[in-house]
């Protein structure tokens, strides 16, 4: 990476701001293995990147902030507290940059958050795509997407994809990525909860009812095969068939009023239903864009959710606005 004189080529603003957007995520595919001597998990898993985004913008300053803003900016307590010190992802993205780049890590950081926090979208990891392609530009850094790619891995496992988008396989931890090409557009109904679940209470959960034998131990992975061929063409049956995730049961014995939130999903027409991640995010399957805005309506109005959008997939990872 070069450094070139502050507020480099790019596209700065009048005030010398830099926008970047990253979307959502959705797993159509999760299978987790058994807890490894490391303390992961490994995973094979297929991501879609959905229309609901965050907004990154940053501005030259004397001292690196972040502000929050948004329907989403964050509960005062648990997993949806969203901090806007060092702990936040936005900051270490921008710390981690800066000293690759050979910067001073300043900038005034507003993030404006469409997307929940502790919801199984990858929130944060969009975040922090985001700003990392904004920052480049901001500091003139000019790092390859390759550069980026790897400073995203470093942040967090969905990091990766966040800056990737479209469809990919994951493995590893989710951060070794295999684009995927799907020639046609997924709609779905994101029905997202009043409270979040926190990531690694699911993974643990998960853990406990492998190890008392109440679910299989997971030595075997899924192939992700049918759903990449599903995803590929269709049609929506063959996709609704294949969906599958290892979290949603761990996220059902933590959240057990989700199991009625997939069966209004279903019940109102979904095609299919299923945890997002780690939830407790319910993402429903709809057959077209018609579809996604009248089963919007009608879960809207079912009392399982804080509040639904009507999203579709695949679009792109990380970018610039504007
Ligand atoms: P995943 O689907 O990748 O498991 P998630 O969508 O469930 O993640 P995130 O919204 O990414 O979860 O956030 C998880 C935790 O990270 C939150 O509890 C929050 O305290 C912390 N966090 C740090 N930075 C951010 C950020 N910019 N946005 C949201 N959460 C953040």
């Amino acid at each position: 990476m070069n450094r070139l004189p502050h507020g480099g080529p790019g596209r700065i603003t009048g005030d010398g701001a830099v926008v970047a957007r990253a979307p959502a995520k959705v797993n159509v595919h999760l299978a987790v293995a058994p807890l490894g001597a490391d303390g992961y998990h490994e995973l094979r898993t297929v991501f879609l990147a959905v229309s609901l985004f965050d907004t990154v913008t940053v501005r030259p300053a004397g001292d690196l902030s972040i502000e929050l803003t948004g329907a989403f900016a964050g509960g005062s307590a648990g997993p949806d507290r969203v901090p806007t010190d060092r702990r936040n992802i936005v900051w270490q993205a921008a710390e981690l940059l800066a000293q690759r780049a050979g910067v001073s890590a300043e900038a005034a950081i507003t993030i404006d958050k469409s997307i929940p926090a502790a919801a199984g979208l990858a929130g944060g990891s969009a975040d922090a795509a985001a700003a990392l392609v904004a920052l480049d530009t901001l500091w003139g850094t000019h790092a390859t997407r390759g550069d980026l790619a790897e400073l995203a891995a470093r942040l967090g496992s969905d990091v990766p994809f966040s800056l990737l988008g479209g469809v990919a396989l994951g493995s590893g931890r989710g951060e070794r990525l295999s684009p995927v090409l799907a020639r046609r557009r997924w709609d779905w109904v994101l029905g997202i909860a009043g409270e979040g679940l926190s990531t690694p209470a699911v993974y643990g959960e998960l853990d406990r009812l492998r190890a008392e034998g109440l679910l299989p131990a997971g030595e075997e992975l899924a192939s992700p095969d049918p759903v990449v061929a599903a995803l590929r063409s269709g049609p929506v049956e063959a996709l609704a068939g294949t969906l599958s995730n290892d979290l949603q049961a761990p996220a059902l014995v933590l959240r057990p009023q989700l199991r009625r939130a997939l069966d209004a999903a279903t019940g109102a027409g979904a095609a299919a239903a299923l945890v997002s991640g780690s939830g407790p995010t319910v993402a429903a399957l709809a057959a077209d864009e018609d579809d996604a805005v009248a089963l919007a309506a009608e879960l809207a109005g079912s009392g399982h959710f804080r509040t639904v959008r009507a999203v579709h997939g695949p679009v792109p990872g990380a970018r610039l606005v504007g």
